[in-house]
């Protein structure tokens, strides 16, 4: 039986509201005497753990970083998403529903992305309270502008460092509780297991990675705020830091795994240029609103952008989907990338990229307007490729970018082990089958600042639950793994660096679960990966010991886990034999090249449940989707 994702009845408008009536509440008093254990401090960590010690909770928070100021979320370029409609272009609520249910390609939760939606107002309101300073108009107002799969401007954003300021702001609220002494950090620690006692999540056991030491956390809940793992593909344009240890210890532990294939490719990245590289760099998508994508018309020519006259260009996206053109969504504009670079249309040493020119808005507008929007965006383009946008176009081609899977969670964001919850790109959240631009900030902070601090006081205030310390015997057994499995990384000194085997993994992913799959490639894909985790297993070097810093085997862990997390991605993907929005399986396409839905036997979340070892086949449950607000159809941007 598949758990309840204990979604309210009544109308969707009223669902949250009724809900947050009807959750139990812990008296103020009562509060102080719950510890809560948050583990990131991203854009939904630090909101989270600001939140709930705002409310009075003892709340522990934990980061790899130095710093929580250093959460990858820092990165987010181009901006966050709200249905104020202050263009008064016609945006609300109920658009925003609409648009993110429908760019998900009908794969999300209509209670959940309708609540995200009615939320995402008050992030507004909260952030500008907080003094995060977003662009303004002229006469005040905070100003918008546009992102894919939307026909309203409705991105709020702080240049091209939306993540940054939003970040600064979540951790002037963590620091404010922190100085209140109701929040403690724990820095440079690494989650390595979830402690389950009673069958609930009641702790960690986490890593110093200053002092190797592996220390034992108690509390009444945890928190899992731990981002995505696009660095599963080794090349991405996540953080260094990014993993799915975290999120994969827990499925371990019994916590269902959603959707694990739905990977987004961002179609706007600066394209590899070396087989060492171990990075990729997005330029944001709000650059779409200005750059026009085109190609060469004719295959093979390798004529410099400026020598190749309008009428011999091919904007792509704007012939095939006048309506929205530049700002489809990133999925469609991806494959359409890719499609136009495999008939030899590509641009670049390696014609794998197209142009992204801003000549017409700098002609229209004045260099200067576009500097003020994207000036920082520029600057970087130019300081790693040595070219300047305002004067010749960007070259960029689609990468690896955000996780849409994610730990199944329920509408309270509890995941199926209960005490265990789990917010932003760590969970399977909001976004089915593909997000929509500048809504990952949107859930995240959702999550932190507004869902998870009135669910987890409902789960407080009704569940029973005894007092538990770490000398309880599942705490020293849940250290005992660790342990064990840190000892078993370093015991196997073989030849070949822990980089090698990702690099060799990503390649694999990347080729047969990219951006198109089919039943053929993933089936190979997934002998592959695990022929290379034996591989790894017998000839892996991790240099050093677990004494001490040591960034070997701190990579070491997470590439075991996402050697197979691997697997289990190649197997949601060959299970689900339909297209979806960024899962394309050859097999199911329109006429047009477009992902062919099959809402008739693939209308569900699929959860995945660890069978014991990861060499038996995981148990596979479905989440049927209901909609009764929105009318299925085909994805069209035309
Ligand atoms: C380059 C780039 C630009 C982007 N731009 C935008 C944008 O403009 N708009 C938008 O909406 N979205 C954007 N996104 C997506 C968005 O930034 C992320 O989805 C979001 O910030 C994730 O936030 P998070 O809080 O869930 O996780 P993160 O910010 O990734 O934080 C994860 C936290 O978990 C900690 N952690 C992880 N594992 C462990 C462990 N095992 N033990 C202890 N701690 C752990 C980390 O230290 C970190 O503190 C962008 C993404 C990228 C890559």
């Amino acid at each position: 039986m598949f758990p309840d994702a204990q979604i309210p009845g009544g109308p969707l408008e009223e669902k949250w509201d009724r809900h947050g009536f009807e959750l139990k509440l812990v008296n103020p008093a009562n509060k102080r005497k719950f510890e809560i254990i948050v583990v990131g401090t991203g854009l939904a960590g630090a909101s989270a753990s600001a939140s709930l010690a705002e409310l009075g909770y003892r709340v522990k928070t934990f980061c790899i970083q130095d710093s929580p100021r250093r959460a990858h979320s820092i990165a987010a370029q181009g901006g966050i998403n709200a249905a104020k409609n202050y263009p008064n272009d016609g945006d609300s609520i109920r658009r925003l529903f609409y648009d993110t249910v429908k760019g998900g390609d009908f794969r999300a939760r209509e209670a959940n992305v309708y609540r995200l939606a009615q939320v995402s107002n008050h992030i507004i309101d909260q952030c500008v309270a907080q003094g995060v300073p977003f662009a303004r108009e002229y006469g005040g107002m905070l100003a918008n502008r546009s992102f894919g799969g939307a026909q309203v401007s409705r991105t709020f954003y702080a240049r091209g460092q939306t993540g940054q300021q939003l970040l600064l702001g979540a951790y002037s609220a963590l620091m404010r509780q922190a100085a209140l002494g109701r929040v403690t950090l724990f820095p440079r620690r690494e989650m390595l297991e979830l402690v389950l006692a009673g069958g609930r999540a009641r702790g960690i056991v986490a890593r110093n990675l200053i002092t190797g030491e592996l220390e034992t956390h108690a509390a009444h809940a945890v928190l899992l705020a731990t981002g995505g793992y696009g660095n599963v593909f080794f090349l991405s344009t996540n953080a260094m830091a990014c993993n799915v240890t975290a999120a994969y210890r827990a499925y371990r532990k019994g916590a269902f795994f959603a959707n694990p294939c739905f990977t987004q490719i961002h179609p706007t990245c600066i394209p590899v240029h070396g087989t060492y590289q171990s990075k990729l760099t997005l330029m944001s998508e709000s650059l779409r609103n200005d750059g026009r994508v085109w190609v060469p018309a004719k295959p093979g020519d390798r004529r410099p952008p400026h020598q190749i006259p309008e009428a011999e260009r091919d904007y792509f996206l704007e012939r095939k989907y006048p309506s929205f053109g530049n700002l489809v969504p990133r999925d469609v504009a991806s494959r359409n990338a890719k499609e136009q670079c495999d008939m030899g249309k590509g641009v670049g040493e390696t014609g794998l990229a197209v142009y992204l020119d801003f000549e017409d808005a700098i002609r229209r507008d004045g260099r200067s307007a576009i500097e003020k929007k994207y000036g920082n965006l520029f600057q970087m383009y130019e300081k790693i490729t040595a070219q300047n946008p305002y004067e010749t176009p960007m070259m960029i081609y689609p990468a690896v970018h955000y996780t849409m899977g994610g730990l199944w969670v329920d509408y309270n964001l509890m995941s199926t082990v209960p005490g265990l919850f789990v917010l932003g790109e760590a969970n399977f959240s909001d976004h089915g089958a593909n997000r929509l631009g500048a809504s990952a900030l949107m859930q995240g902070l959702a999550d932190g600042y507004f869902v998870a601090p009135y669910t987890v006081g409902g789960y407080l205030a009704g569940t029973p639950l005894e007092s538990v310390s770490t000398d309880h015997p599942d705490f020293r057994e849940a250290k005992a793994e660790a342990a064990a499995r840190t000892g078993r990384l370093l015991g196997v000194r073989g030849k070949r660096t822990v980089d090698d085997f990702h690099r060799e993994l990503g390649s694999i992913l990347w080729e047969y679960c990219g951006m198109s799959r089919n039943n053929a490639g993933l089936a190979k894909a997934r002998e592959m990966i695990r022929e290379l985790r034996a591989r790894f297993w017998e000839d892996v070097t991790v240099p050093g010991t677990a004494d001490d810093l040591n960034q070997s085997l701190e990579r070491a862990g997470r590439v075991a886990d996402f050697l197979e997390f691997g697997e289990l991605m190649v197997q949601d993907a060959l299970a689900r034999q339909e297209s979806c929005g960024c899962h394309l399986n050859e097999a199911y396409q329109t006429e047009e090249n477009e992902a062919r839905r099959d809402d008739q036997n693939f209308c569900h979340v699929a959860a995945w449940e660890f069978a014991g070892t990861p060499d038996k086949d995981p148990v596979f449950h479905k989440e049927p989707l209901v909609f009764e607000n929105v009318k299925l159809s085909q994805r069209s941007y035309k």
